[in-house]
This record gives structure tokens, C-alpha cells and sequence, in this order.
């Protein structure tokens, strides 16, 4: 009998593949497999682990060519050496001896226990070396789960099944050709579903229970616009299947007839369409699209999936290497939006991310982090039509702050002889409440805003977008949400500046006419959904867009538009 797994779907494609379970969460047991008879044979099976666990990283230290940067055969040395460590070889023992527990929850107690020794340290460095003891102790969690790595690294064709994934993970799964993943949490709108989006993969996150009930190995249909994943599937499902994943290919290839016309409207009204890119990589998906430019480049995911931030001269390199692939295009490159659920190796977190430290707070803090990103900018600007926008601001002081930084960064390069353009087009994105309300005053400093309906729908509903449990208020169309797009849109357009939107409600081809009847005229989206916004609006009129925004601005139902 087939069995279903529900949960909010990601993107409209639809998957099949073999079932991954990506082991990383809390060791979960019954209370009936906690103990164990046999202490003596769980020791052993314990110090079997750890033996195998260091000949993997021996492994792993014996492929790196010399072509690989250093800090990696460093980084298996660091876990090489904890794998030796009392703490790893003898702590776990000593509990399983004097608790008869199973090896995985004695681990688990040890890792919990220095892992608040950690969180309580001053120093990033030594924080750091909380997510290596993790790396440490999950690879010896594998190994006495009975998986093998030598599997793990082609992922193509397999859905990854995981309590959660972050953005670095689902970056790192698409470079392992994984078909399609499915987490017992997350929301539509944290960062890493904004990725799967993006980077095509479709996802059903915060299925409650599915890590439970579906098996490792066992063949799964994922149907991301429904929001299902489907195990033990008979034939007619699985045709039905095939036949989709059929139309989604059809799909594409007709949208694409649709790359070089305009995006005007019946009535004749120029739109511009953009693509938002993690990695300079994405230009070539966001040109097969017909992007007219890159509207939002998140800067932050060169600092992914690495233990040291990236220097002046790899971002530099970043950058530059977006704005030649765009040839000519304009590029808008978002300075640093790290923190809240975008984290990288080491950064502390304050109690409340998503309130704290995070985009142009974090940056303005941290010279040594916000310095080498400005001067790499900079410096690429002579490559292209580069705009540079600020994330999370709040106030109009933060914007003349970051432009005084420039000029200071401009006069340093000067003295130092080296080519750069510091008169680039300065923008905020609009993604507070406060910002929004106070758009006016930061339109009269500024040569642009972005709307970040993402943020800005998160912090005007007081819903946590990672928190699926408040997932269903998350509701582009609330009267507070579209009365603050009027307000930016109004602000944009009485001090005669661009204003764009860059939140995921830009790309949603249903929210066409409604953000083109408030006045909206530059959209930036996942590549992906380019052309299906375009064909929306070559099949719109304005006027009656118009019209239909004033009743949704009242809070009236909605007619389709
Ligand atoms: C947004 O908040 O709408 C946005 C585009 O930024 P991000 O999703 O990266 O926070
Ligand atoms: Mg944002």
C-alpha cells in the first residue's frame, strides 16, 4: 500500500529517486534500545567506530591532490587528532561501562557536554571547534548507524531525506546531483527553500515524521506543488509520475520560446525582469532565462561551506566574474546578509538571530569583515554596471555610514594605486517594517531600493519565515504587508528612483498583476521563473491591474486578475 508524507511543497516540479537518509540530527531511540546486555561487546563495538572513522579521514587525507587548497589536508588533520583525543576515544566508554547505555547516546551525552564548555567560550577561533568535534562525532555516528561514505558522495538521482538542511547543505547536495530532498522541518520561506527554488530542486519541507516512516533506499515519488512525498508506490502512480516529470520538461522548453521578446504588457508598459544569483556560477542559468540583469547577487554564500570567510582577491575575482558573464548587463551585488538562518562556520549567534547581529548590523560591527568585501567591490566596479545594495536596513544613519566607508575605501585604494569606481548606484533593501514606513527619508539619500518581501513579510507579521509551525500566516497578500509596498513604491516613485522587489514574492506569477497595479515595473526573481513571469505579463493589462490593487489594498476579496 502506498504510504504519504505531506508538508509544504517547494517549487512546482515534481522527483523520483532512491531515498537518502542524511543522518544529522539527536541520535533517536526507543526506551527499550537504550541499554544493552552486553557492555563489554558495546565498547568494542564503540572503539570499532572510532578505528574505522580515522581510517576514513585517512582515506579522505590520501585523495587530496595537490591542486587542493592546504586548509583541507588541515581540516582532516584537526579531526584526526580528536579522533584521538581521551574525550572521543574514552569518555563515551566510560559512560556506556557505567551506564550500560547503547555507544550513540553515551557519544551523544559526551558531544552535549563539551559542546556547552564551547558555547560558553569568548573566542571565535575556539568556537569554531564546536563544528569540528561536530563533524567528529557525526562521522562516528554514521559509522555505528552501518553507513558507509564511499555511498554518500554522489547523491544524482536520490532524495535526500533529513530532520533539516541548511543553505550550505543544500548547496552542497546540488553539487551531488541530488533529484529532490525532504525535511521534517523548515518553512517556504527560510533560506535554504529559497535556494531549492533557485537552484531547482524540488523539496517538501516540514514533513513532520517523514524521516520516521520512509525507509533509506526504498524508491520515492516527491510532488513539491502538492506538497507529498509517496513511498511503495504501485505502477499507475509511478506512470503518473513519469508522465509529469514528462510535462515539466515540456513545460520548460515551451517557456523558453519566450526568452528574447520583451516584458511588456498588452498595454504597452516596459517591465524589467532580473534574477537574483547565490554564486557567480548562477549567471549562466539567469542569461539562459533572459535575464536583463542580476537584480540581487547574495554575497553571503561565498562565505558558505568553508572555515575561513573568503579574501579581497576570491571575492574580487566573485564578483568581477558576474558582471563579465552578464556582458554589459547591470548587476546588483548585496553587500554581506549574514546571520539569522544564514550562518557560517564559527559566528556566534545572539538569542534572537533573526532580531540581532545580522546584515548591515553585523557588517558595520565587524570592520575586519565588511572592509576587504567594500574594497573587493570596489575594485570590480570597473568591470561592468555594478549597483551595490545594503541588506536589513532599518535606519536612513546606516546608509550614509556605509557611503562614508566607501569613500574611505576609495581613498585607501587611491593611495595605493589601485584601479577601482566608487560612484556606482548606492540602493537600501527594504525589508523592515521601520525601513518601509521611513522609505521617503531613505529614497531622498539613496539612488535605489529593493523590496525584501521575504524579511519584510517576516518582521511586519511577527512570523519567523525558518518556523514552519507559523507557516500558514505567512501571507504576501495582508493588507499591512501590501500598504507597505504602496508606501516604498509611492517613495520610489516622488524621488524619481528605481524601486525593485527581490523576495520571493517577485517570481510567483500570480502576484503579477497585483505588484504591476501598485506600480511595480522591476522584478527580480529566481532565474527559473523568469519566463513563467513573463508570460504573465504579456498577458496583462495595467489599468485593470490597477484596479485590482486598490481592492487589495482595501482588503477586499479578490476577483482573479
Ligand atoms: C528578502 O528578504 O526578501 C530577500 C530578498 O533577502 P533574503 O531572502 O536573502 O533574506
Ligand atoms: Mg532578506
Amino acid at each position: 500500500m502506498t504510504l504519504a508524507c505531506t508538508g509544504i511543497g517547494i517549487g512546482d516540479g515534481v522527483a523520483i529517486g532512491d531515498a537518502w537518509l542524511l543522518r544529522q540530527g539527536r541520535v533517536q531511540l526507543a526506551p527499550d534500545q537504550r541499554h544493552v546486555g552486553d557492555v563489554a561487546s558495546e565498547v568494542a563495538r564503540y572503539r570499532a567506530a572510532v578505528t574505522v572513522a580515522a581510517e576514513q579521514l585517512k582515506a579522505a587525507r590520501g585523495e587530496i591532490s595537490g591542486d587542493m587548497p592546504e586548509d583541507i589536508a588541515e581540516f582532516i588533520d584537526t579531526h584526526l587528532l580528536m579522533l584521538q583525543d581521551k574525550v572521543i576515544t574514552d569518555g563515551p566508554i566510560k559512560l556506556i561501562r557505567q551506564q550500560g547505555i547503547r555507544a550513540e547516546l553515551a557519544l551523544q551525552a559526551r558531544r552535549d557536554a563539551l559542546v556547552d564548555v564551547f558555547d560558553r567560550m569568548e573566542d571565535p577561533y575556539l568556537r569554531t571547534r564546536k563544528d569540528d568535534l561536530d563533524h567528529v562525532v557525526q562521522r562516528i555516528q554514521r559509522v555505528l548507524a552501518g553507513e558507509h561514505p564511499e555511498q554518500v558522495p554522489n547523491l544524482a538521482g536520490r532524495i535526500v531525506l533529513a530532520d533539516d538542511i541548511t543553505p550550505a547543505d543544500a548547496v552542497l547536495l546540488k553539487q551531488r546531483g541530488v533529484a529532490g530532498f525532504v525535511t521534517e522541518y523548515g518553512s517556504p520561506m527560510s533560506h535554504t527553500a529559497i535556494l531549492a527554488r533557485s537552484l531547482n530542486i524540488p523539496a517538501v519541507v516540514g514533513a513532520h515524521g517523514a524521516v520516521a516512516c520512509l525507509r533509506h533506499g526504498e524508491t520515492l515519488m516527491l510532488d513539491a506543488a502538492q506538497g507529498i512525498v509517496l513511498a511503495d508506490c504501485d505502477a499507475r502512480t509511478r506512470a503518473h509520475f513519469e508522465r509529469r516529470l514528462g510535462d515539466q520538461q515540456h513545460r520548460r522548453t515551451a517557456l523558453r520560446s519566450l526568452r528574447d521578446e520583451p516584458a511588456q504588457s498588452r498595454d504597452g508598459e516596459c517591465f524589467e525582469l532580473l534574477a537574483n544569483i547565490e554564486l557567480p556560477d548562477d549567471v549562466a542559468e539567469a542569461r539562459r532565462n533572459g535575464a536583463q540583469g542580476v537584480g540581487l547577487f547574495r554575497t553571503e554564500f561565498l562565505y558558505m561551506n568553508r572555515d575561513q570567510p573568503p579574501g579581497e582577491e576570491e571575492q574580487y575575482q566573485a564578483y568581477r566574474d558576474a558582471l563579465l558573464g552578464m556582458d554589459g548587463l547591470p548587476v546588483t551585488l548585496r553587500t554581506l546578509d549574514l546571520g539569522a538562518d544564514k550562518t557560517v562556520t564559527g559566528a556566534s549567534q545572539g538569542g534572537n538571530p533573526a532580531l540581532g547581529l545580522r546584515g548591515i548590523r553585523l557588517c558595520l560591527q565587524e570592520p575586519t569583515l565588511f572592509r576587504p568585501q567594500l574594497r573587493a567591490i570596489l575594485r570590480a566596479a570597473v568591470h561592468g554596471p555594478l549597483n551595490v545594495m545594503v541588506p536589513m536596513v532599518t535606519t536612513v544613519w546606516e546608509t550614509l555610514h556605509v557611503r562614508a566607508l566607501i569613500e574611505d575605501v576609495s581613498r585607501e585604494l587611491a593611495a595605493e594605486g589601485v584601479e577601482h569606481r566608487a560612484d556606482f548606484p548606492l540602493g537600501a533593501m527594504i525589508e523592515v517594517p521601520a525601513a518601509a514606513l521611513a522609505a521617503p527619508a531613505l529614497a531622498a539619500e539613496l539612488d535605489f531600493l529593493s523590496i525584501g518581501t521575504n524579511d519584510l513579510i517576516q518582521y511586519t507579521l511577527a512570523i519567523d519565515r525558518v518556523d514552519d509551525a507559523v507557516a500558514y500566516l505567512y501571507d504576501p497578500l495582508h493588507p499591512a504587508v501590501l500598504q507597505l509596498l504602496q508606501r516604498v513604491i509611492d517613495a520610489g516613485r516622488a524621488a524619481d528612483i528605481p524601486v525593485s522587489m527581490c523576495g520571493e514574492m517577485a517570481g510567483e506569477p500570480t502576484h503579477v498583476a497585483l505588484l504591476a497595479g501598485l506600480g511595480l515595473r522591476r522584478f527580480s526573481m529566481q532565474p527559473g521563473a523568469l519566463l513563467a513571469v513573463k508570460e504573465r505579463i504579456r498577458d496583462l493589462d495595467t489599468r485593470r491591474a490597477q484596479e485590482y490593487a486598490c481592492q487589495a489594498l482595501a482588503g477586499q476579496a479578490l476577483p482573479i486578475a
